[in-house]
């Protein structure tokens, strides 16, 4: 049940907000070890704000974030700083992550000195491990991050994010600047190192094509909801929910997935600020009523782990 409500500043210097961008809006999801929960959706449906969330980079309006029974969002700033240790993340822009100054070694060798983890010596011999397993070598260790290929550089992102042991790691959106050969490499190192490490990840994606290719399980969100969740499965052979089935029409016709009649999603996606009310989706919602304007549907269980929020479920061929 986790929310945040960011308050939009008002043009009066100090009077309280009185309105909130609502940019997660009670979320809940589980995900087991070593499992992969995909989540989708168009920016600013509120997938990095709940990256945030998980991560504790920012604290929720309220709700939990529990991690091995324990929840994050009750620590101290200290506390928080040793539970941090077992989520890492791996950013978006892989030529904006990484301080061009520093090299390749000491990018990677970054956190194991800001949570003081072994001695110098330990440490350049992690380093050399933790390159060795995303596929880069000695050879590029003392080498400046503009010398890589964007690819290349993600798996520095990824041989950082490694470095503590982690339980958790956050991909968002973390091959989308990728080109496509390129994502179904980073993508297939991501798999390997999952089963080498017991690695469990949310990997987030504006991209349905992509997220099907490393998900067990995936939440598709809209406007700060989630709208439909399930496993792999349910969501690319049996979509239910009229948005997802919009997003996987979008893919490529050629692709088996698609038996659905295409549906083009017409308009941008409303604001955060002022979402419709009723179902958020209602304004481009081809199916809706008059009932969808004012009511917002809960998220029910359809079938298996199947979860959907729509008013017309299972009426809708
Ligand atoms: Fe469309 Fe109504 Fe279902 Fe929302 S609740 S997705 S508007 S049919
Ligand atoms: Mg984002």
């Amino acid at each position: 049940n986790v929310k945040k409500h960011f308050p939009v500043k008002d043009s009066a210097l100090f009077a309280k907000p009185t309105k909130f961008v609502k940019a997660v809006d009670d979320v809940s999801f589980e995900v087991k070890k070593g499992e992969t929960l995909g989540i989708v959706g168009e920016s600013g449906c509120g997938k990095s704000t709940l990256a945030r969330l998980v991560m504790q980079l920012i604290r929720p309006t309220s709700g939990s974030v529990v991690l091995n029974g324990q929840d994050l969002a009750s620590l101290s700033e200290q506390e928080l700083k040793k539970a941090r240790k077992s989520i890492q993340m791996v950013f978006q822009n892989p030529y904006a992550s990484l301080d061009p100054r520093k090299t390749v070694e000491q990018l990677v060798m970054e956190p194991l000195v800001i949570h003081q983890v072994g001695t110098h010596q330990e440490r350049v011999k992690k380093v050399q491990e933790l390159l060795e397993v995303v596929g880069l070598s000695d050879y590029h260790a003392t080498r400046y991050p503009h010398e890589f290929s964007g690819g290349q550089r993600q798996r520095i992102n990824i041989a950082r994010a490694l470095a503590l042991h982690p339980d958790v790691v956050i991909c968002d959106e973390s091959v989308s600047a990728l080109d496509v050969s390129i994502q179904a490499q980073v993508i297939n190192l991501l798999k390997e190192l999952q089963a080498k490490f017991d690695l469990t990840y949310i990997f987030i994606s504006h991209d349905l094509n992509v997220v099907r290719y490393i998900s067990d399980r995936i939440a598709v969100m809209y406007l700060g909801r989630v709208v439909e969740m399930g496993t792999y499965e349910e969501i690319y052979h049996n979509p239910q929910h009229p948005y997802t089935r919009a997003l996987l029409s979008a893919v490529p016709k050629e692709s088996p997935l698609v038996k659905k009649e295409r549906m083009i999603l017409t308009g941008d996606v409303p604001s955060p600020m002022n979402p419709p009310s009723g179902c958020h989706f209602h304004k481009r919602c081809p199916y809706a009523t008059d009932r969808c304007k004012t009511e917002t549907p809960a998220l029910e269980l359809f079938e298996g782990q199947h979860l959907v929020s729509c008013h017309l479920l299972g009426d809708i061929s």
